[in-house]
């Protein structure tokens, strides 16, 4: 379980715990409708809240978890991205708040 997190001061938004290069986008995948959560950076990707906090890792880059899922993107370009996935705003720390009690948490 993460023992501490990094929210950015300016947007609220939660910092990669894996790496602390970037801030979590949440992603709608449009086939389903389900969130995912996404480092901007490293591309790590969460499929839960709760495995960010449990540091359960999906594949990363997110290409991988599209794989994952029968979706090819080798070739894709900008506009194939965006008949898939749809940026929906960076993970707020009032958004994980009830999962990270007992957890520190650094503004930066
Ligand atoms: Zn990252």
């Amino acid at each position: 379980m993460l023992d501490r997190i990094e929210v950015d001061k300016r947007s609220c938004a939660l910092i990669c715990p894996v790496l602390f290069d970037g801030r979590i986008e949440k992603i709608r995948m449009k086939r389903n409708n389900n969130i995912i959560y996404m480092c901007e950076e490293c591309e790590t990707v969460w499929e839960r809240l709760e495995d960010i906090v449990n540091q359960i890792y999906g594949p990363a880059p997110i290409s991988g978890y599209m794989k994952q899922n029968g979706i090819d993107t080798k070739l894709f370009r900008k506009e194939d991205w965006d008949k898939h996935v749809e940026h929906v705003g960076f993970l707020t720390l009032e958004e994980i708040e009830p999962l990270v009690k007992n957890i520190s948490v650094d503004l930066i």
